[in-house]
């Protein structure tokens, strides 16, 4: 199958065609058809699975023909959970409708609203947002919601984990009840079905991988470590096999500093990326990474939300995720749109129970290896190890209230205050003048 069978208008394709894609994949074969007749939908999709271009590429379509936004006002809303996936799908928005007189804008928190403000005054076809900042532009009049035509949840799991329902309610109230709506979301808990009910009308449902499914083509491998050793396998690894784009994944924003602090001392060039660290800060290390400037980019679950890095070859677990959906997460970072991909956990004995946990939701039995002169010793003393440790001075676990180690098990925070992802804290002279403002283009 070829794009030009799915009902996309030239510009569109010209534009797609210029990005390599040759085939749809799966979701955009659903997606696009039903989305440009009009109907609501709601898919099951990973990141990964080109569901960007499934929804951008129709949503586009709908709006070329139509009358201009007035001023303030938006004709399409993508709602995001992060900052980096809001400017990734807005990237997505820029690149397919290049050949389309189309304006689009990007909003979140964590940058100054002044550029946001002055972007929303001509009006926007598409906006992309993270909804504590578009609440604020809104109760600010900087955008109203009467042009809306079309309204798309993007990893509305993600939302609800991240304590966004009363903010998704507060918008979806305020916007017109005639419109269409695409809901995405990886997986599908009872609260996002109660979502989806009140949302969509007589939905198309698009499954592309199972639920709770990995990607046929990431190979998984578990490598059994004793706590204290590894990042010293970690280090060995990556030089052993020459990897390059290594994404690890830590539980806590401190480990993630401090592993990229010792990866670094042993001369593999690495960086953070959390919630902590500036909107520049995360934006350089998220470049530096992909123009291979550094090899390793140690990240939290949500920071690495939505990370745009095409065909990322290995995502290593440092530490398993609490929560076992986020190792479908995770994983879904390497081996996207066809190509295959290297999932590496290390896990020490103690982790037993969450690879247990991860291997009923995947029904997957996964294989374990053992380094030569990395044998874990069940005998080992805790107290021994404490290479992974934070320093005495510092909480071993940073309370949820910093937006990170957030749980899907019901202890998500669930309030409707802004997101410290939001960065609504952060309004630091460094950030205003930040170069990733989350201002306007127009294209
Ligand atoms: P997404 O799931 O939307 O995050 O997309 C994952 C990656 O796949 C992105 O880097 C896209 O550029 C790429 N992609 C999307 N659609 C296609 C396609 N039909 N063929 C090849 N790559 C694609």
């Amino acid at each position: 199958m070829s794009f030009t069978t799915l009902g996309l208008a030239e510009p569109l394709l010209r534009a797609v065609a210029e990005q390599g894609y040759e085939t749809p994949s799966p979701i955009q074969a659903q997606a696009i058809p039903a989305v440009l007749t009009g109907r609501d939908i709601m898919a099951a999709a990973q990141t990964g699975t080109g569901k960007t271009a499934g929804f951008t590429l129709p949503l586009l379509q709908r709006l070329m023909d139509g009358k201009k936004p007035s001023p303030n006002c938006i004709r399409a809303l993508v709602l995001t959970p992060t900052r980096e996936l809001a400017a990734q799908v807005q990237e997505s928005v820029a690149t397919y409708g290049k050949f389309l007189p189309l304006r689009s804008a990007v909003v979140f928190g964590g940058v100054g609203i002044n550029p946001q403000m002055m972007a929303l005054r001509k009006g926007v076809d598409v906006l992309v947002a993270t909804p504590g900042r578009l609440l604020d532009l809104y109760n600010q009049r900087a955008v109203r919601f009467n042009e809306v035509q079309i309204l798309v949840l993007d990893e509305a799991d993600r939302m609800l984990d991240m304590g966004f329902i009363h903010d998704i309610k507060k918008v979806l109230a305020l916007l017109p009840r005639q419109r269409q709506n695409l809901l995405f979301s990886a997986t599908f808990s009872g609260e996002i079905r109660q979502l989806a009910e009140g949302l969509l009308k007589q939905p198309l449902q698009i499954e592309v991988s199972p639920r709770n499914s990995t990607v046929a083509s990431v190979t998984q491998t578990v490598y059994a470590v004793d706590r204290g050793r590894k990042t010293e396998l970690l280090s060995k690894l990556i030089r052993d096999n020459n990897w390059e784009q290594v994404l690890v994944f830590t539980r806590t924003k401190h480990g993630a500093n401090r592993l990229a602090e010792k990866l670094e001392r042993d001369g593999v060039t690495a960086a953070a990326i959390h919630g902590n660290k500036s909107q520049g800060a995360r934006t350089r290390a998220l470049a530096d990474f992909k123009s291979n400037g550094v090899r390793v980019l140690v990240a939290t679950d949500i920071a690495a939300r939505g990370l745009d890095i095409e065909q990322l070859p290995h995502v290593v677990n440092f530490e398993l995720p609490n929560v076992s959906e986020d190792y479908v997460h995770r994983i879904g970072r390497t081996g996207r749109a066809g190509a295959t991909g290297d999932a590496i956990s290390l896990v020490e004995p103690d982790e037993d129970k969450l690879l247990k946990g991860i291997e009923r939701l995947i029904k997957q039995t996964l294989p374990r290896q053992i380094v030569a002169g990395f044998k874990p010793d069940p005998n080992a003393p805790r107290a021994h190890d404490d290479d992974e440790r934070p320093p005495r001075s510092a909480p071993a676990r940073r309370p949820r209230a910093s937006g990170e180690n957030h749980s899907r098990s019901g202890h998500a925070p669930k309030s409707n205050k802004p997101h410290p992802q939001q960065g609504s804290q952060r309004r630091t002279g460094e950030l205003a003048s930040g170069k990733h403002r989350g201002g306007g283009s127009s294209h």
